[in-house]
């Protein structure tokens, strides 16, 4: 069993830093690193945010939470399996939901693994722990990359609540419409619903003084509009989605 103070010290001594340890309860980011200064945590030293599973966690688990903190997700089989112990310990919480997500990557056309991977590592490598921060730039916390899969819905159903893709903070999970699995519709435009999703993980929805969900913060739409594909990805979705979509519906026979 570990305690924060003997997981703290395996980890300063895994890092060459200092790190400070709490347990926290937080199914959504069962990790959670901040740096303690500026730069790398492995000059600045990190204030980590443990579930309290962690004090279960066998000795493998820390020496690869270890190697994550210092070289981040280039790290990838130590951080393949820390995800993998992670999330096989979050299934044993008490459920929240009774229902269950089946997470299916692999479509038809596109496989959502390699895209998200790929639009995470291009476009949020510091949220994401793709990369360290640099010395200069403060310090960011470190989000645990989200799961993806193919939602369930029909892709050859109604066109009126067409709902591209959705972000679950509960779930940590990005669900994108099936009808994007499809040779007609370009990689470029797929892995813009992919980024814009991976921003609601960044940029969480979040109440108005007034009481009102706010979903899309004028700090989100700023750095959407930042997207190097934005304008193409507005435009064929204005001009070619619709097609594709009435002619997958017509497909139906
Ligand atoms: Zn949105």
């Amino acid at each position: 069993m570990w305690t924060t103070d003997t997981l703290a010290r395996a980890l300063t001594q895994e890092l060459g830093a200092p790190v400070q340890v709490r347990f926290t309860r937080s199914r959504s980011t069962p990790v959670q690193a901040k740096a303690l200064g500026y730069g790398p945590f492995k000059s600045a030293g990190v204030d980590l945010g443990l579930h309290g599973f962690f004090e279960e966690a066998p000795v493998e688990t820390v020496q690869d939470l270890g190697h994550w903190l210092r070289v981040g997700r280039r790290a990838r089989l130590a951080s393949q399996r820390l995800d993998q112990w992670i999330q096989a310990r979050v299934a044993l919480l008490p459920a929240k939901a009774p229902r269950r997500v089946r997470v299916k990557t692999q479509g038809q056309h596109y496989d959502l693994i390699p895209l998200l991977h790929s639009v995470g590592a291009q476009e949020f490598p510091r949220h994401f722990g793709f990369e360290n921060p640099p010395l200069d730039d403060p310090a960011k916390d470190l989000l645990p990359l989200p799961a993806i899969t193919w939602s369930q819905q029909n892709p050859r159903g109604k066109l009126k609540s067409l709902r591209l893709g959705s972000y679950s903070k509960d779930r940590n999970l990005v669900r994108i419409h099936p009808l994007l699995d499809d040779p007609r519709a370009p990689e470029f435009f797929v892995r813009y619903i992919i980024f814009h999703e991976l921003l609601h993980a960044i940029h969480p929805s979040h109440r108005s003084p007034g009481g009102r969900w706010v979903h899309h913060s004028p700090t989100f739409r700023r750095r959407e509009s930042r997207y190097p594909d934005y304008a193409r990805a507005l435009q064929w979705e204005q001009k070619d989605l619709w097609s594709l979509a009435k002619k997958i519906r017509r497909k139906r026979g």
